[in-house]
């Protein structure tokens, strides 16, 4: 891999207009919040660094032009640096309870390997990491471990997903079965994307938000009655989000956190790890060996 040199990091201003070049750098601009409903302005914002990570040529600016500019350009242009894009999501966390995301999007140029010490300082303080791969060349696969072990260095067990990327040339089983089995043991759900045809783009991006609040608003108590059901019942067969919301009467955002953070102390092991026929994530979590926590019970002040 040829060695390079350290790029200028650019943070895109909304004021500015797009393609406008600014001290010799691209300035971008952001997408503004789409009109809301009176009933979904946002209560809360939160802000968060997502960082792109994968080997050169996988798509990466070419996913985040597609999620923040919706545009896609054939020609190959080697990012120096970091760019930096925004856009914000607006999740309904339960009624009433609406919080803006706002994303700002790194764009990095980083060599894939996992000693690449630029990309790391890249990689600091992330909130998220969307982690891009080939689905059409398996050789890419191996970078995008080695980033993601990166990332786990850097930022700590944050929120990852992997995309698939190039879906619209015809995925090759390797590439695919070689991703999934990272994100299974990562814990990083699996999108098959298209920065060409747009495919899955806008979603993917949009889980990774959800992921972040989920991380960020569920409660700080470590275990509770409604884990102690949520492991008896995975002790019968595997559960999904929407059976343990459903059973606890919570959101899917909150049911999502819990199984998550149930399977990231390892009390839960994924039991289906696949794509669905959209080329989204399909999961389900099973019971592990381990013997359930010792509940911790609200006592009313
Ligand atoms: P990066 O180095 O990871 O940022 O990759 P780029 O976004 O610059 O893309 C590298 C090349 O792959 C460019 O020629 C893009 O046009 C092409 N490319 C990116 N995404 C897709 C995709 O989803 N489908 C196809 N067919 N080509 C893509």
């Amino acid at each position: 891999m040829a060695p390079r040199a350290p790029g200028p990091v650019v943070l895109a201003d909304e004021k500015r207009s797009a393609g406008l070049m600014y001290g010799g750098v691209n300035v971008l601009p952001t997408t503004p919040d789409a009109a809301l409903p009176p009933a979904a302005k946002p209560t809360e914002e939160l802000k968060a660094k997502v960082v792109l990570a994968g080997a050169p040529g996988v798509g990466k600016s070419s996913l985040v032009r597609r999620y923040v500019l919706n545009e896609f350009a054939d020609r190959y242009l080697h990012t120096l640096g970091a760019i930096v894009y925004k856009r914000a999501v607006v999740l309904e966390v339960w009624p009433g309870r609406v919080v803006r995301v706002a994303m700002t999007l790194w764009d990095t140029m980083g060599c894939g390997e996992e000693d690449d010490l630029l990309h790391d300082i890249d990689l600091f303080n992330a909130q998220g990491v969307l982690a891009v791969c080939d689905v059409t060349d398996a050789g890419t696969v191996s970078p995008l471990r080695a980033r993601m072990g990166a990332a786990l260095r850097a930022a700590g067990e944050v929120p990852t997903q992997i995309l698939l990327n190039k879906a619209d040339l015809g995925p090759h089983e390797e590439a695919r079965t070689e991703g999934l089995r990272t994100g299974r043991d990562r814990g990083a759900p699996c999108y098959l994307t298209s920065a060409k045809a747009g495919d899955n783009v806008v979603a993917a991006f949009g889980d990774l938000a959800r992921r972040i609040v989920e991380r960020q608003l569920l409660p700080a108590a470590m275990f509770d009655s409604v884990d102690r059901r949520i492991l008896d019942a995975a002790d019968a067969t595997a559960v999904t989000i929407e059976h343990v919301a459903s059973a606890e009467r919570i959101s899917s955002l909150f049911a999502e956190a819990r199984l998550e953070r149930l399977r990231r102390t390892r009390f839960l092991q994924f039991a289906a790890f696949d794509l669905d026929p959209a080329g989204r994530p399909v999961v389900s979590y099973g019971r592990t060996q381990r013997a359930s926590p010792t509940v911790r019970l609200e006592v009313p002040a």
